[in-house]
């Protein structure tokens, strides 16, 4: 039988969780992407902020090249240097000194919030169960981390919901301080919420929950599955604080679009996930690592934070005078290279046509929360690729 493969097969053999763009996308170089009709797009998605250092990146291939003749896939029952390597580095340049790798960010929280409840349940006894997380937030899919996520529509309708979790909105601190008790286990939270709409915790906000966690001894946990590994131009968004989490998350950007997560803390929580508590087959696989190994090199290095700065910098100018010459934009959020635009209340509910009619004129954009344009492009984009792609946005805005 022969048959060809369209953007119609999705229809017919993929469940339909997803409704994606309607031309098949063939190749890509950089922050660049190709169709099936040999169309070109700028990419301002990079895989959903995973494709950290572009497409077809030569270091990449070489390396995946060389690790995939030599070991892909050996499972956690044997363990191989490079995802030693990895965990290596991942303390080494950071405040934690212990690692978990997984292969997603739903995985990475799923294992800190686990961590987080067999920690209070070791030291504090069966009580100690309550999580707080925050409305608006997005921590991933797997049940328990979709229960803990702050957007009912995403866990409805799958039954029981995972009991003990409470959520409030983000950067009430007054809430916040009634509601953290002596059973609190967790709080979880974006340092930036990004699939929430590109909205910033206060540094006050952070301090001060901080400072309750540590007086209820409860876990703080930053999910920077988004905002880590470079993309707020520092190597993790809460570097921008005076806080330090307990636990961090990490996944998306971490391996130049291979899939991987990983839960960084200390070793006295690390040490309760004790001999078989917990696990992965293919968390830190080395070909994973091997490419993480070399991002996370890269990404840490001054030199490169500072040009995710300067990056940041044109994309705020060339956006700023977007908004004065349209007049049709409400807010800019740019942190690093997460970037949420707002429209104006008229132009509100024409933010998915907007991000459509870009695609059809070459230029990918996400969108996020309620009406928020997102870009989360590549750390190392091209300058000219950002005036080429934020001119494609100022025509169609002006047009809208
Ligand atoms: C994307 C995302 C997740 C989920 O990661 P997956 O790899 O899709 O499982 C969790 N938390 C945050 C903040 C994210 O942006």
């Amino acid at each position: 039988m022969t048959y060809e493969i369209t953007r119609q097969t999705f229809d017919e053999v993929m469940m339909p969780v997803y409704n994606p763009f309607d031309k098949l996308i063939i190749k890509g170089k950089g922050s660049y992407l190709y169709d099936s009709d040999n169309n070109m797009y700028v990419d301002f998605t990079a895989g959903i902020a995973v494709n950290s250092l572009g497409h077809k990146n030569k270091k990449v291939i070489k390396i995946i090249k060389k690790q995939s003749k030599k070991l892909i896939h050996v499972s956690n029952v044997f363990t191989n240097k490079q995802t030693l390597k990895l965990g290596k580095s991942l303390t080494m340049l950071t405040d934690f000194n212990k690692v978990f790798f997984v292969n997603s960010g739903t995985e990475a929280n799923e294992a800190a919030l686990k961590l987080a409840r067999r920690y209070a349940f070791d030291n504090f006894g069966k009580d100690k169960t309550e999580i707080i997380s925050f409305n608006k937030s997005f921590h991933g899919r797997t049940f328990f981390s979709v229960c803990v996520g702050g957007q009912s529509k995403y866990s409805d309708g799958f039954g029981p919901k995972v009991s003990c979790i409470t959520h409030l909105d983000f950067n009430d601190i007054k809430t916040f301080e009634k509601t953290i008790s002596n059973k609190t286990c967790a709080v979880i939270l974006e340092p930036i919420q990004g699939e929430g709409g590109i909205i910033k915790a206060h540094n006050s906000f952070l301090e001060k929950v901080r400072e309750l966690c540590n007086k209820y001894n409860a876990l703080l946990i930053c999910d920077e599955v988004q905002t880590g590994i470079g993309r707020t131009a520092k190597l993790f968004a809460y570097e921008h604080t005076n806080i330090v989490p307990d636990i961090v998350t990490l996944a998306k950007g971490l391996a130049g679009g291979l899939p991987i997560g990983a839960v960084l803390t200390h070793d006295n929580i690390a040490k309760h996930f004790t001999l078989s508590s917990h696990g992965s087959t293919f968390g830190g696989s080395p070909l994973s690592c091997a490419v993480g190994n070399f991002v996370i090199n890269k990404v840490a290095k001054d030199d490169f934070l500072n040009k995710v700065k300067e990056r940041q910098d044109l994309f705020l100018d060339i956006l700023n005078s977007i908004a004065k010459e349209s007049n049709k934009i409400a807010d800019i959020r740019v942190y690093g290279l997460l970037i949420g635009i707002n429209l104006k209340e008229e132009y509100k509910d024409k933010v998915s046509l907007f991000v459509k009619k870009c695609a059809e004129n070459g230029l990918l954009l996400l969108t996020a929360g309620n009406n928020t344009i997102r870009l989360t492009p590549s750390l190392n984009i091209k300058k000219k690729t950002i005036i080429e792609g934020l001119n494609i946005f100022k025509e169609i805005l002006l047009e809208l």
